[in-house]
């Protein structure tokens, strides 16, 4: 890159967030467009960061005795019908399967051919197919509860699509389990919600707020919906997980029912719970910047590269040798519960190869070159530093100090992003304030939103609509921490007992 250019992503963050966000992505080669309008192909630097993900957080969820399986994608449309609600939430979002077979048609072109009885839908999410499977497992209070969870891709033909945050088809996990007791069920629910909160802050370091949506803004079936929410850097909200505790509604569509202990016969109590590849863009949009993605390192595709220099063969051998061993000193060294993930490159395309991978946020770039050999030490480039801020190390210090620096960079990470978060969020008491506050033309850029708003909100489901329909901002959550406080509803000034969290959001 030129010696003018001062970043290596064109346009900033400042500039245009949204672009500046589809080229980081590009830049970094995590993952691209794919020729299905609203899908990705994702690319091994970006699928490594989802096997990592899924690795952590499949721990987490065994940790809890929930057990893995697979259910079939398609799903029949009748399985649907069964729960009114749920329906009528997804009905507008999914992608039907009609037919069977492709068939020969004029010009031999195909067409399809043999429709089915039954239309099938892809699944946009299982409760009703997985609902079938348990009406089948339970009979007695001593086969519950059951806990079980999917990793799966999963279809939802969305209007408006943005890579990894918003696409047609995503991965994910579903977890669903089924329960005798209303109060267990309830219980199951927070506990899932408090996983995602652990893996969200301690893997991906995004800072989130937990809390329940309102009515409005509940999975569709469902009796209470917990989740969590993080800001961007454009200081907008990202729903990063969701947790739902969905009464008998499901058990009663799908005909879970069981033999009590009194020998009475009821119907379970179902939760489910879900994330996605959302996690990802949402993790970028935290903590990458004008240079590009940063990766935490706890959940990093590879840890370390080693960025060999040399001008002559004799260099060459010797450094590459020099190399190989460090490479396979911290290969030896355990992060975060797997071994130090290590890349060498040793491409000969002068500055454009520690950009790569400044581009890529890997956490540490290390060059290595004869005189640093000579005096058996390294030159150490942190990715959460400024670029030009590199620092030489014995090279026996770096291998001894390196998860520490790496854990360094987590906190730093997490840290940031706490900041940027409580910089951008306040306590607004009124209207004026809150219309203000929320108005692009009162902002300095068009492309950076108000943030959050900690406001009071009667309860009324009218007053949230004004404020969505004037402003765009939404009721990201109703904070379960939120202590009682009385005040006035920001929209209507009726009496309110809690603040709630305003935001726009993606
Ligand atoms: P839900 O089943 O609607 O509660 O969503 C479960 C999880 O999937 C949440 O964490 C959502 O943020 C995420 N999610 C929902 N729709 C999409 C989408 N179109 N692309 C990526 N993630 C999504
Ligand atoms: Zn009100």
């Amino acid at each position: 890159m030129g010696k003018q250019q001062k970043n290596a992503i064109s346009p900033t963050r400042a500039e245009d967030y949204p672009e500046w966000y589809q080229q980081v992505i590009k830049a970094s080669d995590m993952a691209e467009r794919s020729p299905v309008r609203g899908c990705m192909v994702i690319k091994p630097w970006g699928y490594t960061l989802w096997e990592n993900i899924v690795a952590h957080m499949d721990g987490m969820f065994k940790a809890t005795g929930v057990k893995n399986a697979y259910f079939p994608l398609f799903i029949p449309v009748s399985f649907l019908e069964k729960e009114a609600e749920h329906v009528e939430g997804f009905a507008k979002e999914c992608a039907v399967v009609t037919h069977h077979r492709l068939e020969q048609g004029d010009g031999g072109k195909l067409i399809p051919g043999g429709p089915l009885t039954e239309p099938l839908v892809v699944r946009p999410t299982s409760e009703t197919i997985i609902g079938d499977s348990f009406s089948k497992w339970v009979s007695s209070y001593r086969d519950l509860p059951l806990l079980i969870n999917q990793w799966a891709n999963v279809v939802r033909w969305e209007m408006r699509t943005r890579i990894f945050l918003r696409t047609s088809e995503f991965l994910w996990q579903e977890g669903h389990t089924a329960h005798a007791t209303n109060a267990e069920a309830i219980e199951r629910t927070g506990m899932m919600l408090e996983v995602y909160a652990r893996m969200v802050e301690d893997y991906l370091a995004m800072p989130v707020i937990k809390g329940r949506k309102t009515a409005a803004e509940r999975f569709p079936g469902a009796v209470d919906t917990l989740c969590i929410e993080a800001m961007m850097q454009d200081r907008k909200a990202l729903q990063a997980g969701t947790s739902h505790f969905l009464g008998q509604n499901f058990a009663k569509a799908s005909n879970i029912r069981f033999q009590t202990e009194n020998e009475t016969e009821e119907f379970a109590w179902t939760t489910s719970w879900g994330t996605s590849t959302r996690m990802i863009g949402g993790m970028i949009m935290t903590h990458a910047d004008d240079d590009g993605v940063i990766m935490p390192p706890r959940v990093a595709p590879a840890h370390v590269v080693l960025l060999p220099i040399f001008r002559t063969p004799e260099d060459r051998r010797q450094v590459m040798d020099y190399v190989q061993k460090l490479a396979a000193a911290l290969r030896e060294i355990t992060y975060c519960h797997r071994p130090v993930v290590v890349e060498i490159d040793d491409r000969d395309i002068g500055g454009a190869r520690g950009w790569d991978w400044i581009k890529k946020g890997i956490p540490l770039r290390v060059e290595i070159g004869p005189r640093d050999m000579a005096q058996d030490s390294v030159f150490v480039g942190r990715r959460d530093h400024a670029h030009r801020d590199k620092k030489a190390m014995p090279r026996e210090a770096f291998v001894a100090e390196v998860t520490a620096i790496l854990d360094d960079i987590q906190n730093n990470l997490f840290q940031r992003a706490l900041l940027v978060r409580e910089e951008n969020t306040r306590q607004v008491d009124n209207r004026k304030d809150f219309y203000a506050w929320f108005t692009p033309k009162n902002m300095e850029k068009p492309e950076i939103h108000g943030g959050f708003a900690l406001s009071h909100w009667c309860g009324d489901r009218a007053c949230e609509a004004t404020i969505k329909e004037d402003l765009n901002v939404t009721i990201r959550c109703i904070p379960l921490d939120a202590s009682a406080e009385s005040g006035q509803c920001i929209c209507c000034g009726k009496p309110s007992e809690r603040r709630v969290v305003f935001a726009k959001a993606y």
